[in-house]
């Protein structure tokens, strides 16, 4: 009987080489950006591609109005400035997300409140939001964490009743859509990040939508060095800050709406390929929360059984060719942000924090084919006593 031995004992990886992102420019893209070099004209200007591409971003997120900024963090500052967000307010952010979230808050001068989130799925909930509310809360920020749309229904429900606005951060989901609608204009108003590891990418870049055509205007403004659209160059309306996007950047994006959706469906090939095989595995795909009609997939979170050995499994599977990750700390756990910070218990992600592992991207492999190799991994490494911590 032959026994294959795992690749981090010298036998060979279950997975070949996981594709690099981002993936090289197609040839719509890298016309559009030689048109821009060549055009001198590299700045952000009215008419320009900037603005072509907030307006397609917009539509293509059933949203009346977007606005584009330097990055993702710069969208939700501008986000909370146009909410009229500022010291002595408090925003709920959850717990398991990325640093951003509460230094944009932070930046805004408001006070982030780190808020439980589920143990099931690692979104907020209208419960774990609920328990982190206190009179001085002006706003939620919700997450569509991995890809994967929050809750929407409860979420919007507990926030009007509570007279709270709501920032969808989608800087993970461009595409998704919750209840048939797509993420972006379900909140007030919603910021997706082009940074280099998100599925749709330029570097760096960032964007707000909204159907509040005024709320629009004040963050234009705010993005803008407080200028309005059309208004006068020295003509200052309001404190704001040059945090606009480049025409080489919108180059990069443009094309890449128009193909985002077919790289949706090859990265949901590839994840319910891998949740199938690993339906009875020790090491299982997170399933999204209800309500999800499109989730895009930006990265995979995987849960391992109880007492699973986490550090050992994620060098494991790096050497089965996966690429892995531990993912958050959790807010709670940055030292500098948690200071700044009002913390509420986190009993739902203290029950699982330990025991999450992403995924990460790069079209998870390109489809179903892909899933297999990734499904053989996991399942050795899971097997493997040394999973267990024994
Ligand atoms: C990437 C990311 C951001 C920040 O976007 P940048 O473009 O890197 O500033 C904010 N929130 C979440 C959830 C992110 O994943």
């Amino acid at each position: 009987m032959t026994i294959d031995r795992l690749a981090i004992d010298g036998g060979t990886a279950a997975c070949g080489s996981w594709p690099s992102w981002p993936p090289p420019l197609d040839a719509d893209q890298r016309a559009l950006v030689d048109d821009v070099l060549g055009s001198g004209l590299w700045g952000a200007a009215p008419g320009g591609l900037c603005d072509r591409f907030s307006a397609e971003f917009a539509a293509r997120h059933a949203a009346g109005h977007a606005v584009a900024v330097g990055n993702g963090t710069l969208a939700l500052f501008v986000a909370l400035r146009a909410l009229g967000i500022g010291p002595g307010d408090e925003v709920i952010v959850p717990v398991y997300t990325f640093v951003a979230c509460a230094t944009a808050v932070l930046l805004a001068g408001a006070t982030p409140v780190l808020a439980d989130v589920s143990a099931d799925h690692l979104h907020l909930t209208a419960e774990t939001i609920q328990e982190a509310m206190s009179a001085r809360t002006r706003a939620v920020m919700v997450v569509h964490l991995a890809g994967s749309p929050a809750p929407m229904a409860e979420i919007l429900d507990v926030a009007r009743t509570a007279g709270i606005a709501v920032i969808e951060d989608a800087a993970q989901a461009h595409g998704a859509a919750y209840r048939g609608r797509p993420v972006g204009a379900i909140g007030d108003v919603s910021t997706f990040s082009f940074q280099s590891s998100k599925a749709m990418t330029a570097g760096e870049g960032g964007l707000l939508v909204t159907d509040d055509a005024e709320l629009a205007a004040r963050a234009w403004s705010t993005a803008n060095v407080g200028r309005t659209r059309g208004g006068e160059w020295y003509g200052h309306q309001s404190i704001g800050w040059n945090l606009r996007l480049t025409e080489i950047q919108a180059a990069i994006l443009l094309p890449w709406i128009g193909r985002l959706d077919e790289e949706i469906a090859r990265r949901n090939e590839f994840a319910d390929a891998l949740a199938g095989e690993l339906s009875d595995a020790p090491i299982q795909v997170v399933a999204p929360p209800e309500g999800t009609t499109v989730d895009s997939r930006h990265l995979l979170m995987l849960r391992l059984a109880e007492g699973m050995s986490r550090e050992w499994i994620a060098r494991a599977l790096d050497a089965e060719g996966l690429p892995v990750d531990l993912g958050y700390p959790g807010l709670h756990r940055i030292a500098p942000v948690a200071a700044e910070s009002r913390r509420v218990p986190t009993p739902g992600l203290d029950a699982v924090a330990d025991r999450i592992i992403w995924l990460r991207q790069p079209l998870l492999m390109s489809g179903g084919d892909g899933a297999h190799g990734a499904a053989v991994a996991l399942r050795r490494v899971g097997a493997d006593r040394r999973a267990r911590g024994a």
